[in-house]
């Protein structure tokens, strides 16, 4: 269920100054996460350049007080277990609390300043899942592999993903410390072992699981939207060469699990609303969707009219005062081929048991055009096309010093523009 409501009006404006016209976080957004407060980590809403302390104003009686025992953890899960009604409630309280002027001096005591904060991992992440629906990338990297069927059979019927791992999950700033494997060159008879020396990323979209499903129990495509508490920015890092000589027959393994980079916010489904989008066309001759995967309301606006924005910035382009390059812009919509309902009740369609706080990955986000490419893997081709930087120097994979940040935004008519805020890295040398 999409709805729009006064939470959405573009006349409504924040009596915190900064929110206003603030690319990532006007009254329209309120995003959750979760910062360190005085006492620990504690639950927080953005708005422009500061955090709202939602504990405080739980504990301060201006929410639901019902709300307390979940509001006052210090993750999300719990909340986010509570489903989309609670979550819908809450926004209407803050966007009153944070545009309306009667609770002001209330509100007032617990803000404090987003640059001050360090940002925690928004839950507890159970289990991560890491799909591959961006079907531009599947086909640039097919083709790098198998020329003549760059896609599988499989593909267009079955939304492909693998079990990822959580325990390295970490929110944006982690250092990324570039991974020792086996590497076995094509033209090495057999492999070492030392740092990788294709290190890349992959611009994706995280989501996480908000009211789960018991084991055995499959979700209604028609209800899977409904179990997806909020987004955020993914940078799935990943190591090339260890992951062309380990991947087969079983798939990523550790080329992959070494680090997964997430944004500190999640963006909520209500926020998103004005920015959905039909989901691209399938390309005439694609088999239609089987019934579990096939939905009217999810293919009229299962698309996310979010635009991605992946940047690179060298050591040298720092020290030189130059701005971060950017290597890709493009839209979820037109990258992804299965829509994050279609992922969410094909995970749970075996009786897979999703749980609150599980993250779930959408895979490289790539459009059909040169300029909105998500990995280093398809800009540089494998490593044949290198690419020039402003500072002269060129890349076909990240060297150490270099630091990679992804944001997004979204826009439409009538509407505010939000942003997700970013997710940045900068890699360091094997250890
Ligand atoms: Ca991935």
């Amino acid at each position: 269920m999409i709805l729009i409501d006064e939470t959405h009006d573009a006349a409504r404006r924040s009596w915190v100054d900064s929110a206003n016209g603030h690319p990532d976080f006007p009254v329209q957004n309120l995003p959750l996460g979760v910062f360190a407060g005085a006492n620990g980590p504690r639950i927080g809403v953005a708005i422009g350049d500061l955090i709202a302390d939602v504990r405080g104003l739980a504990e301060s009686g201006l929410l639901d007080d019902r709300w307390l025992p979940a509001l006052t953890q210090s993750t999300l899960n719990a909340w986010f277990a509570g489903g989309p009604e609670d979550c819908r409630a809450l926004r209407r309280l803050l966007s009153d609390l944070l545009s309306g002027e009667a609770q002001r001096a209330a509100v007032e005591p617990h803000l404090v300043r987003m640059p001050d904060a360090t940002m925690h991992l928004p839950c507890a992440i159970g289990d991560y899942t890491d799909f591959y629906v961006g079907i531009h990338h599947a086909n640039n990297v097919g083709k790098q592999f198998r020329p003549d069927q760059p896609l599988l059979p499989n593909y267009k019927y079955v939304p492909i993903g693998y079990h990822g791992r959580a325990s390295s999950v970490r929110v944006s700033g982690e250092p990324v410390v570039r991974p020792k494997g086996q590497r076995k060159p094509p033209d090495a008879d057999v492999p070492d072992y030392g740092p990788c020396r294709r290190l890349d990323y992959e611009l994706e979209l995280g989501m996480f699981v908000g009211r789960g499903n018991a084991l055995g129990d499959a979700i209604p495509i028609g209800q899977a939207a409904e179990h997806i508490a909020g987004y955020c920015l993914l940078n799935d890092w990943s190591a090339r060469d260890l992951q062309a000589w380990e991947y087969q027959p079983l798939g990523p393994f550790l080329a992959k699990n070494f680090l997964t980079s997430i944004s500190p916010w999640v963006v909520t489904p209500d926020a998103l609303a004005p920015f959905r989008r039909p989901m691209s066309p399938r390309p005439k001759g694609d088999p239609a969707p089987l019934p579990y995967l096939s939905d009217a309301t999810d293919s009229s606006n299962g698309g996310l009219g979010i635009q991605l924005e992946a940047t690179l910035l060298t050591r040298k382009m720092r020290a030189a005062g130059l701005p971060p390059h950017v290597l890709s812009r493009g839209e979820a919509a037109a990258a992804m081929y299965w829509s994050a309902a279609q992922i969410v009740a094909h995970h749970a369609s075996n009786g897979c048991n999703l749980q609150p706080g599980d993250l779930i990955g959408t895979g490289t986000l790539s459009t059909a055009d040169a300029d909105g490419l998500g990995s280093l893997l398809e800009i540089s081709q494998g490593g044949k096309t290198p690419m020039l930087l402003p500072s002269g120097e060129t890349r076909s994979f990240l060297d150490d010093g270099d630091e990679m940040l992804m944001s997004a935004r979204c826009a439409a008519n009538g509407a505010v523009p939000i942003g997700f805020g970013s997710v940045s890295g900068i890699v360091t040398a094997a250890r």
